[in-house]
């Protein structure tokens, strides 16, 4: 039994779509349904590719809306930081399902995470049908070499249980968490174990300051001395980069995250540089962060925010336009985000969206999805040829809701 959609359109123009075993086997104007197919009513609606959340820590809804409005490290040393240490593997799975219900919701088809327990977050993601990499991060304690041998036991335990929608990948949480020492570790074991790497980078100016003060160069030159700037790296935020540290990072081919909403709510008082990262060629793509810092899961919120804030720092309206941030939430502007979308041949993976809906119904898509949507258009999702949510409705959020809560009662935010 395959997938189908009817009556959709793809730029404009009137198309069907069938899936079969996870791809697309046909997609065009003259395609039907075979008799056993499952059939998705796309009248109304605009075929496009999902989102990629290129930046989060999914199992964090457990603590969203939980002490809010305080500054930086008051929040996370007096009250994220003694809950998460009461945190068990099934918290985190709930609290990632949970998560995974609200992307199924707002149109995300994958995203890339950092959290502790990551065998609970890799189980929640193949339950819940999405497509995610999955990282616990690592972060030097007093004992070094043990939080390396987790780091290594942890990616084990998350490609036990793959099933090709669930990678896993290397997270050194950030350069003044981890040493030198341990960066160049996670440079090696990433190579040879062919895993991709996600690290916090420039966040605050603080960072950079002290980066400088205790290593005598900014931070991109840092984590390169390390080994660790290359084609399978996310670097997290990159407010504070210059243009020598893009210059680096364009040439060494790393990707940053922007992260424009968590960036606002945390006050960190700067705006990633974009047009200078664009104009040397950095690969990018952009990221909620973790719910209990956004506070939202639904990146369209954050592609808008992205645009407006660019255009508000640049002095210009044209700074950005709504095809380039929308490529941008899709990981097209990345080839390590990149997922190819809508041929023949490719994952089916994609959203329908409510072209008929009040703020839709005029103008041009992009500028509809950029600007004037939240997830709220979005009617399907499907990833691997697997409905997630059709009409609204995602399957299993009742009970992620209910499990979630009760899981964040045991562990005193609720
Ligand atoms: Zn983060």
């Amino acid at each position: 039994m395959g997938l189908a959609v009817t009556d959709a359109t793809l730029n404009g123009e009137p198309v069907g779509l069938r899936a079969q075993d996870g791809l697309i086997a046909e997609i065009g104007p003259g395609v039907v349904p075979q008799p056993d197919d499952e059939v998705l009513d796309g009248s109304g609606m605009a075929l496009v590719p999902g989102l990629v959340n290129a930046h989060t820590h999914a199992a964090m809804t457990l603590f969203r809306g939980f002490a809010d409005d305080l500054p930086l490290m008051v929040w996370l040393e007096e009250h994220i930081w003694p809950a998460e240490a009461r945190l068990e593997p099934e918290h985190v799975y709930w609290g990632t399902r949970l998560a995974c219900a609200e992307m199924i919701r707002t149109g995300t088809v994958a995203f890339w995470d950092m959290y502790w327990h990551p065998e609970a977050v890799a189980r929640a993601v193949e339950d819940a049908g999405l497509r995610a990499v999955v990282a616990a991060p690592l972060i030097d304690g007093p004992d070094a070499e043990r939080a390396r041998e987790d780091a290594d036991e942890a990616l084990d335990r998350v490609r036990e249980s793959s099933t090709g929608r669930v990678r896993a990948g290397y997270a050194p949480h950030a350069l003044y968490t981890v040493s030198l020492e341990s960066l160049e570790w996670v440079a090696r074991r990433a190579a040879e174990r062919e895993a991709t790497i996600q690290i916090h980078l420039s966040e605050t100016q603080k960072e950079v300051e002290d980066c400088i003060a205790e290593h005598d160069v900014r931070p991109a030159f840092h984590l390169d001395r390390a080994g660790l700037l290359g084609p399978n790296t996310i670097l997290a935020h990159g407010v504070w980069l210059d243009n020598d540290e893009l210059d680096l990072i364009a040439e060494r081919g790393a990707t940053v995250v922007t992260n424009p909403v968590a960036n606002l709510k945390l006050a960190v008082g700067g705006v990633f540089p974009y047009p200078a990262a664009r104009e040397r060629g950095v690969e990018m793509g952009i990221g909620t962060d973790g719910p209990g810092s956004n506070n939202s899961l639904d990146l369209f919120s954050d592609l808008k925010t992205f645009a407006l804030l660019q255009k508000n720092d640049a002095f210009d309206a044209a700074a950005v336009n709504a095809a380039e941030t929308l490529r941008l939430g899709m990981g097209d502007a990345s080839s390590l985000l990149r997922s190819p979308a809508l041929h023949g041949g490719d994952p089916a993976d994609f959203l329908l969206v409510r072209s008929g809906a009040p703020e839709m119904a005029m103008g041009e898509l992009d500028a509809g999805l950029v600007y004037a949507a939240s997830g709220g258009v979005v009617d399907a999702t499907v990833v691997a040829g697997r409905v997630l949510m059709s009409g609204g409705v995602v399957d299993g959020a009742d009970e992620a809701v209910r499990k979630a809560q009760e899981c964040g009662s045991e562990i005193g935010v609720r």
